[in-house]
């Protein structure tokens, strides 16, 4: 579809942001090979063993290398070569891409590092000093999943939306677009992807009420290309494209107001022969789909796999995985694209692993379902109509006449966490999760703008919940669409996976290991204690002869902020690179907060009962459920005393806002703030009396 956007976000869209572009640091820097990172270079990324070209090493984004000094053999001799302090403790998620011994990551705030891939020795860092109240658009921490590397440029997104291109030597900016309305809530989370000599980027923020949509902009100036949405816009209006005209049928009410969302915040897959880019868009906003669209409808392309045309934007073919989706089920789940034989036949196929709990073989040439079966426990359809393509739902699944308990929740059977794909094996290595949720109908809900609009009542999760839900690594059959291992753990919320042709499966852990399998079997050949939970994916990359593993390892992300008794502990964040020669030693830096001593302040117990549910309603998505931090946000139960008697200034009036606090003066009154004051000197309370 041509881009006709609408007028304001196309104006937004080209103005180029040239001033206040903050200084790198430069030092020598052997990045020219970046040079060489062009359209052929990606599309041959699999056979070029040493390097990590792009997000998921290839444009399949199979995480799947061929390197094999590391081995199930050798690997019990890997050490620590370097670390390299990332200066936070909030949440990492990039992957790291390495060119000819140069490693270009991520840290949280969108922060750039350069760093020599052998010593872990910094050559730039470029700081696009993103305005912190912009964490407050963010569902889920202030993440980035990485940068994209192409002909001597280094791509990156910033949480605030801007598209920034940076000289790949220097860490100099060379341009940035902005590529959202910044007076909306949106962010980018996700890794750009290169193809054609275009940059592909989504956003997120359908949480709080956003329209979504993938952009594509020129390589060399930074000129918006084509815009494909994915939800229809207000249909009293042209619609940008037949297919959202098309779309547009299957909604209902005024959905347009309060957003629609399927945002595209995460994965994509290029298939260069059949010329087809696959991205994965999210749930519905509102998630309430009696809300968002009264009365029903499938809500196309909510939750949906598309394949588009990368040269125009135009939708070519969709499979919906989640109709009508009411759970914040996205389908931005990482995508896998490999040819595998089924029946006897060759198939060209795609494969997902979405929230919904399905696992997903599609035949990526026409969108057609080839088999879906549950990879984890759940509760909310009996299965998938192989003829239909369409889940088959239990009715009680929608929560209108009464809440539901459900498997899986909003954390989905498997996360942004990405899978790996080893031909090897033929298995699929999911971080998969165990989560349940209640969902229940906000029956008092009010579109706030700017605010969270999920249309669920969140204020059910104003106690402690007894137990973390449990989550394994999965190795799955995609072929007989069973399991063949697991590894069980005792936390949901683990890293991404990565395999390798030494049969290996490496995967770092919740509750702060990062672990070796054997590819084959499970068999744990390995692990290291990190000092911090590991959500992040591994990359290995070869140079000068040596193979290396190199891990982001920074807990963070939605369940480290809402989930309470996170078995994950705070610490700062570090690139930690391993070698079979390593001789390093992993320090220790975990922070530990000591138990508050009692302090004057009363409070009264109905106000702290009223504030519970102000608390679940507009705090716990980041400083967790019942006020117990997860570890990547400080945990208000711990706060200096003085902190409580200034809550209005903090609250109200942004005190702490460049630490990434902002104001909530648009939602809530002195009153509101007092209640939760009290809430969480009750839960403080608490917590010393338990001492
Ligand atoms: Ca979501």
């Amino acid at each position: 579809m041509r881009s006709r956007a609408k007028i304001p976000i196309l104006i937004s869209s080209i103005l180029f942001v040239f001033l206040q572009a903050p200084r790198a640091q430069t030092f020598p820097a052997r990045a020219s090979a970046t040079k060489r990172v062009d359209d052929a270079a990606l599309r041959n990324a699999d056979a070029n063993s040493r390097d990590w070209l792009s997000y998921g090493r290839d444009y399949s984004e199979t995480r799947f290398s061929p390197l094999k000094e590391i081995n199930a053999n050798t690997v019990k001799n890997l050490r620590l070569a370097w670390s390299f302090d990332t200066d936070t403790t909030r949440g990492l998620e990039a992957t790291p891409i390495v060119v000819d011994g140069v490693l270009y990551t991520t840290g949280s705030w969108s922060i750039v590092f350069a760093i020599d891939a052998r010593s872990g020795k910094l050559l730039w860092k470029w700081d696009p000093q993103v305005p912190r109240t912009f964490g407050q658009k963010a569902c889920c921490d202030v993440v980035n999943r990485g940068v994209a590397v192409y002909r001597g440029r280094v791509y990156v997104g910033t949480l605030d939306g801007r598209l920034c291109a940076l000289d790949a030597e220097s860490g100099k900016l060379l341009w940035q677009v902005v590529t959202v309305d910044q007076s909306q809530p949106y962010t980018i989370t996700g890794a750009p992807r290169v193809v054609k000599g275009k940059i592909i980027i989504g956003n997120g923020g359908a949480e709080f009420g956003v329209r979504g949509y993938i952009s594509a902009y020129d390589a060399d100036s930074g000129k918006l290309a084509w815009r494909c949405f994915t939800v229809p816009g207000d249909p009293a209006k042209p619609f940008e494209s037949p297919a959202l005209e098309r779309a547009a049928k299957t909604w209902a009410g005024e959905w347009w107001k309060i957003g629609g969302g399927g945002t595209a915040w995460d994965s994509m897959a290029y298939d260069p022969g059949l010329d087809l880019l696959y991205v994965g868009t999210g749930n519905g906003s509102p998630w309430n789909r009696e809300i968002r669209s009264p009365g029903g409808g499938d809500n196309l392309y909510l939750s949906s796999i598309l394949a588009l045309r990368p040269d125009s934007g135009e939708i070519v073919w969709y499979y919906q995985t989640t109709p009508g989706d009411s759970w914040d089920f996205t389908a931005t789940q990482h995508i896998v694209l490999a040819d595998i034989e089924i029946a006897g036949a060759k198939r060209k196929v795609l494969m997902q692993a979405p929230k919904n709990g399905f696992f997903y073989v599609i035949d990526r040439k026409n969108g057609e379902l080839i088999s879906a079966e549950p990879y984890v426990p759940i509760t909310w359809a009996r299965g998938v109509d192989k003829k239909t393509g369409r889940p088959i739902e239990d009715p009680a699944a929608r929560y209108q006449s009464s809440n539901t308990f459900m498997k899986p929740g909003p954390l989905g059977g498997h996360n942004w966490q990405p899978m790996s794909y080893n031909p090897r094996t033929g298995l699929v290595y999911i971080p998969a999760q165990e989560p349940f949720f209640i969902y229940a109908q906000d029956k008092q809900f009010q579109y706030r703008p700017g605010g969270w609009n999920t249309g669920v009542d969140f204020s059910l999760f104003k106690d402690p919940v007894p137990f973390v839900p449990i989550g394994h690594l999965l190795a799955w059959d995609p072929v007989r669409q069973k399991e063949a291992w697991r590894v069980q753990y005792k936390s949901i919320w683990n890293g991404g996976t990565l395999s390798t042709d030494g049969n290996l499966v490496f995967q770092g852990t919740a509750d702060g290991r990062f672990v070796a399998y054997s590819a084959d079997k499970g068999e744990k050949l390995w692990e290291i204690a990190v000092g911090t939970g590991v959500i992040a994916p591994a990359v290995t990359y070869e140079v000068d002869g040596t193979q290396y593993v190199s891990v982001m390892a920074g807990w963070g992300g939605a369940f480290a902020l809402t989930g309470g008794n996170a078995t994950g502990a705070a610490a700062a964040g570090r690139l930690l690179t391993f070698s079979l020669n390593g001789k390093g030693m992993i320090e220790e830096t975990a922070i530990k907060s000591s138990i508050p001593s009692i302090i004057e302040t009363s409070f009264a117990q109905d106000r702290a009962a009223a504030g519970s549910v102000e608390f679940a309603r507009w705090c716990a998505v980041c400083h967790g459920i019942a006020a117990q931090g997860g570890g990547a946000i400080a945990d208000l139960r711990y706060s200096a005393p003085g902190a409580f008697q200034k809550y209005e200034q903090i609250v109200l009036e942004g005190a702490y806002s460049s630490r990434g606090m902002p104001s909530f003066k648009q939602w809530l009154k002195a009153d509101d703030v007092d209640k939760i004051r009290a809430y969480v000197l009750k839960r403080r309370a608490e917590l010393i009396s338990k001492k």
